[in-house]
């Protein structure tokens, strides 16, 4: 399920191909761009332009390393589940948004259609041309608002169940990464337990400061003298 949302973004804000490389990303981090081109069977500027341009939308990251031989640079690249779950409800909002107010608009008002031409206009822009089309001259014709109202409600229903498994998917990920926040501060606290034990061990030196004090107060007698 995740990984089919996720290449609906990339493909959103690219193209199909593109969204394969939603596959070579997915569980992975700091992917050689070499073995993405290789893998989309495109070139290396082809492939940057469409990383670059996922990582404009903050989908993906990137660190660079110099190539020691060649003297250039090599980018890693990693993708940010969250941030592409994030922007394809936003994107299923939007649409959501306009197919609501769409439903609304043929719920409430009349429109007419020209058949030859293939264009619908509002019951004013009819009116004002005496319901007749202005490109063909042909009458209009009331449009079916039903059969319109009965596909938008399907796919506000769509839209919902998306959205729906985005939260589900969003979850998910938020549990993952709260999982790695609680493993990583409990590998933290056994560290420090562990430097608790050296601190133990380092005791004995305070007891070499401790005989080191009477010498001090020697120094501090010899002042005196
Ligand atoms: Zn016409």
């Amino acid at each position: 399920m995740q990984l089919k949302l996720l290449k609906s973004i990339v493909e959103i804000l690219t193209n199909k191909q593109s969204a394969m490389i939603v596959d070579l990303l997915i569980g992975k981090k700091d992917v050689n761009e070499f073995l993405i081109a290789k893998k989309l069977g495109l070139t290396i500027n082809q492939t940057r332009n469409i990383l670059y341009k996922l990582s404009d939308f903050g989908l993906v990251s990137f660190i660079r390393k110099k190539d020691k031989r060649k003297g250039w640079y090599i980018y890693f690249w990693t993708l940010n589940i969250t941030k592409s779950l994030d922007l394809l409800e936003q994107k299923l909002r939007e649409e959501l948004g306009r197919h609501e107010v769409q439903l609304k608009s043929r719920k409430e008002k009349r429109y007419y259609l020209c058949k030859t031409c293939n264009i619908e206009v509002t019951e004013e822009g009819a009116l004002l041309n005496d319901f007749i089309c202005s490109e063909c001259e042909e009458v209009y014709q009331l449009s079916d608002n039903e059969e319109i109202i009965k596909k938008l409600e399907r796919d506000i229903f769509r839209l919902n169940k998306e959205i729906e498994s985005i939260s589900e998917e969003k979850a998910k990920e938020e549990e993952k990464i709260e999982d790695k926040k609680v493993k990583k501060s409990k590998r933290d606290e056994k560290k420090k337990k562990g430097k608790g034990k050296k601190s133990v061990k380092k005791k004995p030196a305070r007891k070499v400061k401790v005989k080191k004090r009477p010498a001090s107060s020697k120094a501090k007698k010899k002042k005196k003298i």
